[in-house]
């Protein structure tokens, strides 16, 4: 898959595919420099920044290579991270068009529920919110039940099982 890094209409840089891509299909895996540590912090001097990290279940802290690390955040996002045996892979969650923007969903893909402010500009943006899928509204958390990754699933079985059976209404 080709993917390219543009200016951003959300925010800053983003990736953007030169190709089509078609629902379901893995895009790429997601490459990182290195894991960050105690005894390995990041660099600011070199750039290195928070915001480029990435999150595997067990806790450890990577930061992602280019163009990964400029992955942008959308409140209707195309794509989502599936992660195994620390390995994060990019898949598109629908049909993503020559030249579109790749966009995730920060609450699918991590647990650290920080507050911030998305700026993404579509009609139904959170705007300020905290990250997490046990944040988001049940209708958001119901469309994207088949997109979490499984580490996600695992964190929030119960309440996951609680959305199924409200669901399934007896
Ligand atoms: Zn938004």
């Amino acid at each position: 898959m080709s993917l390219e890094l543009r200016d951003s209409n959300i925010h800053g840089k983003g990736v953007f595919t030169t190709e089509r891509i078609r629902r379901h299909s893995v895009i790429c895996r997601v490459k990182v420099v290195r894991e960050i540590t105690d005894e390995h912090p990041l660099d600011t001097d070199k750039g290195e920044l928070l915001h480029h990290c990435h999150w595997y279940p067990d806790g450890t802290m990577v930061l992602l290579a280019e163009p990964y690390c400029y992955l942008n955040h959308s409140c209707d996002p195309n794509t989502f991270y599936y992660t195994v045996n620390r390995v994060s892979y990019c898949l598109a969650m629908r049909d993503i068009r020559e030249d579109e923007e790749l966009t995730l969903e920060y609450s699918l893909c991590n647990l650290n529920g920080l507050v911030w402010e998305c700026q993404c500009g579509l009609p139904d943006c959170r705007g300020r919110h905290r990250c997490g899928f046990r944040n988001m509204d049940e209708s958001r958390q119901i469309k994207y039940l088949p997109y979490l990754d499984p580490f996600i699933v695992e964190v929030h079985s119960d309440s996951i099982k609680g959305i199924l059976d409200r669901q399934v209404k007896g």
